[in-house]
């Protein structure tokens, strides 16, 4: 098999005195992602995806939050890792695909800036990372605002 698969979820609660960073760019707004790292719950989620292709376990294996090493740490540079390890072993993304859910703020408008970040830390180009966005039309705790969450799936290639 010269293709697989990933799939990848994350979700962090919106906490105040907390930056908003998804992709790499952060998002002005009065809460922000409460976790161990920057909490960039896009980058997570594609990063948990990138490992599952391979069945390399989860990012929290990787990047335990117990270890004092990631705090406050730039996601980016953790799927900076995460690709070397994949490409160690000859496989590249192929593509991602991914969804955020957040009620608030506007995602739209700072989308572009994600794929851009994402594609330069990935060795990508920008066409090979999609990044959609919904709300959840108020509803369960995404809904009411007390969290984003992330869905992402990835192909790898080998080659
Ligand atoms: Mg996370």
């Amino acid at each position: 098999m010269n293709i697989r698969i990933g799939n990848g979820y994350d979700i962090h609660r919106l906490a105040p005195e907390r930056r908003l960073i998804l992709g790499g760019v952060e998002i002005p707004h009065h809460l922000g992602l409460l976790g161990h790292s920057d909490a960039d719950a896009l980058t997570h989620a594609i990063m948990d995806a990138m490992l599952g292709a391979l069945s390399l376990g989860d990012i929290g294996h990787y990047f335990p939050p117990s270890d004092p090493k990631w705090e406050g740490a730039n996601s980016l540079l953790l799927l900076e890792e995460v690709n070397q390890l994949i490409r160690q072993r000859g496989w590249h993304v192929g593509n991602i695909d991914s969804v955020i859910i957040a009620e608030k703020p506007k995602m739209k408008p700072h989308l572009a800036a994600m794929q851009e970040k994402l594609a330069q830390t990935l060795n990508a180009r920008n066409d090979q990372i999609a990044i959609k966005a919904t709300t959840n039309e108020k509803l369960g705790p995404v809904g009411q605002e007390e969290g984003i969450a992330v869905y992402a799936v990835v192909l790898l290639f080998r080659g």
